[in-house]
């Protein structure tokens, strides 16, 4: 029995003490606090994991330099030490980059207020990462020869950092670890209805992948649900102080734009950011900020014109950028959590980015709103303090929930790699900490694979470093049901390859016939 449907089984089966519903970070990192913890806990997600916003970010770790024109010094102060705390935790994954902020004329801060804005990030971020620099347009044309120089005026490079896995990746790595620690988790199960009976809820559950229907039942529910969340609350009956407004928000990916490594920051036309993130090889570039009420949002003409024009004028590129160049496309909307009554009309683009955990407790809801990958960790600790303020039964556990495994199990992973030697020619250094990154102390799992069957350490696809002995690991442990899980979130294959070529490696390689379950 696949993973999978041995979880379904199991969740069908279990009164459980809390169904977190909703898959994306938040629900990632309740269910990964709240099973370290002991607490009963089950996770329910309507597509894949992380298949909603949180594969659709900017990848950025960060405490938002930008929040400081609006004045929100204690967020920035929260998310930067959330920032922090996830670069702590995981050296291979979360990594410190240097942002270019270049300024151009015609609006925007000076450089002087830029340049003291950025010690004050610093400041607020607790000087855990290299302090900003000050730089001339010369220096910039030096340093990175692809941002236009003309109407330059120079700029700041100050740090912040980015999740180099990718975002989707990182979400089901939390998942991986909530399921290590006892939460059974199931991607592809909607809540479709709850019921309240005798002070717990019946839950009603359709399985999107084969259409099977469930029920079970749980004392406390986690609305984790991200854009979805005030439909969610209202089928439970719970009236929240919060709302969400939605803000659509897009990505176009192209071939590499700088060698840097360096995240380029620009200011849009209407004074947004606007950056050049380095993705898997290539560049991905956005994003926008327009309000939509439909979670289900697409990307129009109009925002990629939006971004391709953004980067032709910020950039001084060989030739002009256009839809020809795009290798894939991110959309998503931002739950963004406001007080109920709160006039969003007037202060659209200046709607705050904090989180909001809100609990009903005569109906045993703990609802999250708002948030951001980089504030993770403290959603984590917020609901499940939450929970247990509902009376749920703490076994006080104390294990960790989020991180890389302590530095004996890396370097067990590390050597028994080595050891591989003739065995494994062809694996590269930058592969092994990608297998830490990706598959953590799993990674023996992946030796012991290769070991069993070398040709196992052999390529995927011609021009990928992905081998087969992790699709091996991936199907037995990470609950991919369509390739689109595979190709999309478990790796960034479908983001970073030109769609045409994708197609042919799927077909030469009967991928398709794999993934079938
Ligand atoms: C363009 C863009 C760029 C961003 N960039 C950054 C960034 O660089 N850094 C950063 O920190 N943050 C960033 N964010 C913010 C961050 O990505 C989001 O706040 C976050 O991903 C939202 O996570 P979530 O878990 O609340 O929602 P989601 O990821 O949408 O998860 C909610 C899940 O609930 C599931 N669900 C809903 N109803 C049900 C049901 N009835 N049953 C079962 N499952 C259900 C959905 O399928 C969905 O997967 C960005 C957001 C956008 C849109």
């Amino acid at each position: 029995m696949s993973l999978r449907h041995e979880n379904r089984r199991r969740l069908t089966a279990t009164d459980l003490d809390v169904l977190v519903v909703g898959g994306g970070i938040n629900g990632a990192s309740a269910a990964a606090a709240l099973a370290a913890r002991g607490v009963g806990t089950a996770l329910a997600e309507a597509r894949d994991f992380a298949g909603f916003t949180s594969q659709n970010s900017s990848n950025l770790i960060w405490g938002g330099f930008k929040y400081l024109e609006s004045l929100e010094g204690g967020l920035v102060h929260r998310l930067c030490s959330g920032r922090n705390r996830l670069m702590r935790a995981y050296p291979s994954s979360v990594k410190e980059s240097r942002f270019l902020a270049t300024l151009t004329e015609g609006g925007g801060p000076s450089r002087s207020v830029l340049w003291l804005g950025a010690w004050i990030y610093w400041c607020l971020g607790g000087g855990f990462t290299q302090g900003p620099t000050l730089l001339s347009s010369t220096q910039i044309r030096d340093a990175e020869p692809v941002v236009r120089s003309v109407g330059s005026l120079g700029g700041v490079e100050y740090s912040d950092a980015v999740v180099t896995t990718g975002d989707a990746r990182f979400v089901f790595n939390l998942i991986r670890g909530a399921m290590d620690n006892g939460c059974i988790a199931v991607n592809y199960l909607e809540v479709t209805d709850i019921k309240r009976q005798s002070g717990r809820w019946l839950v009603y559950l359709r399985d999107n992948h084969d259409g099977g229907e469930f029920q079970t039942r749980a004392r406390v529910l986690v609305n984790a649900a991200g854009p979805f969340a005030d439909q969610f609350s209202q089928m439970a009956g719970v009236s929240t102080r919060h709302h969400h407004v939605l803000s659509k928000g897009i990505h176009l990916v192209v071939d590499r734009l700088t060698d840097s490594g360096r995240i380029l920051a620009f200011m849009t036309d209407d004074r947004r950011p606007f950056f050049v993130v380095p993705m898997g090889g290539r560049s991905c570039i956005g994003t926008t900020d327009t309000r939509v009420t439909d979670p289900h949002s697409q990307i129009t003409d109009e925002d990629r014109n939006f971004v391709l024009d953004n980067a032709n004028r910020c950039l001084d590129l060989p030739r002009l950028l256009t839809s020809r160049d795009v290798i894939a496309e991110r959309c998503g909307v931002r739950p963004l959590a406001v007080t109920k009554g709160h006039d969003t009309h007037r202060d659209f683009l200046k709607l705050s980015r904090q989180h909001v955990v809100e609990t009903t407790a005569e109906r045993s809801v703990v609802t999250i709103l708002g948030g951001k990958l980089t504030d993770c960790i403290r959603v984590g600790e917020e609901v499940r303090d939450a929970v247990l303020g509902l009376g749920v039964l703490d076994p006080q556990r104390l294990r960790p929930w989020y991180g890389e495994p302590d530095s004996d199990v890396k370097s067990r992973c590390f050597s028994r790699l080595s050891e591989l030697g003739d065995r494994a020619p062809a694996i590269t250094a930058a592969q092994r900490d990608r297998f830490w990154a990706w598959y953590g102390e799993r990674t023996l799992e992946l030796v012991d694979q290769v070991n069993d069957d070398p040709a196992s350490a052999t390529s995927i696809f011609p021009n990928s470093d992905i081998i087969w002995a992790e699709l091996d690991l991936m199907q037995r442990t990470e609950m991919i049901v369509s390739i689109d899980d595979f190709l999309r979130r478990r790796t960034l294959l479908a983001q970073t390859t030109d769609a045409r070529d994708l197609a042919v490696a799927v077909e030469n390689a009967e991928l398709d016939r794999l993934f079938l379950s």
